[in-house]
């Protein structure tokens, strides 16, 4: 179990899993730069969170739920979790996630809203089978079913973070298709490898670590 000043957010599963580096940077060094993506996404989050409580029938429907597991150490908010009403007193909840672009050939969309569901099930000591993704740009939504594999992968993926985060080193930029979507591209300069400060000071950690 971790202590509460060892969490870490639950977004860093998703930014370690884009690039490791950009994981580091925004949450070992506190680098944050947003660009047209990050800035369209937080919009969408916004106005997803302000639209309030509701209940549609069967479902109630609770915006910016706050999550925590310390089983895993992480903290963080869903967007939507929806109630869906097993019987007259017992609610199953199903965390929604919106994304603002369309599906990603990576599991990262995925490992988010099942890290989610764990958080869910440890705050409420109930089983969350399955969740949803909604896609903005194509305006679909896509259940997701919480298996033994997609579990592995977020326990492994949490794991890895609390390491990186604990290790403190910043990996050094490898320059590849994805630096042109991120948007901490100018100040990572993937590009000018090793002449990049936090190149340097991995480099020289790397090296007192032998
Ligand atoms: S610019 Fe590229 S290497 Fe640098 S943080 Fe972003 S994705 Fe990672």
């Amino acid at each position: 179990m971790f202590k509460e000043d060892d969490l870490i957010m639950l977004s860093a599963l998703q930014h370690y899993i884009f690039c490791e580096r950009q994981c580091a940077l925004i949450h070992i060094e506190q680098v944050w730069a947003e660009n047209r993506l990050t800035a369209e996404g937080r919009i969408m989050h916004e106005r997803v969170h302000e639209e309030g409580n509701e209940s549609r029938g069967d479902v109630r429907i609770a915006r910016g739920v706050p999550l925590r597991s310390l089983e895993m150490g992480i903290v963080g908010m869903a967007d939507v979790v929806e109630f869906h009403r097993i019987d007259k007193n017992q609610w199953q909840p199903f965390p929604v996630e919106y994304k603002r672009g369309k599906p990603k050939p990576d599991h990262s969309d995925a490992i988010q809203l099942c890290a989610q569901a764990i958080c869910l099930e440890e705050m409420l000591g109930i089983t969350v089978p399955e969740g949803a993704l909604f896609y903005g740009r194509t305006r679909r939504r896509f259940d997701v079913l919480f298996d033994d594999s997609l579990r592995a992968e977020v326990h492994e993926t949490a794991k890895r973070v609390h390491e990186l985060i604990v290790s403190g080193a910043t990996p050094p930029p490898v320059y590849e298709k994805r630096c042109e979507s991120c948007s901490l591209i100018g100040e990572c300069m993937p590009k000018n490898i090793g002449k990049h400060p936090s190149v340097k000071r991995y480099l020289k950690k790397m090296i007192e670590a032998i």
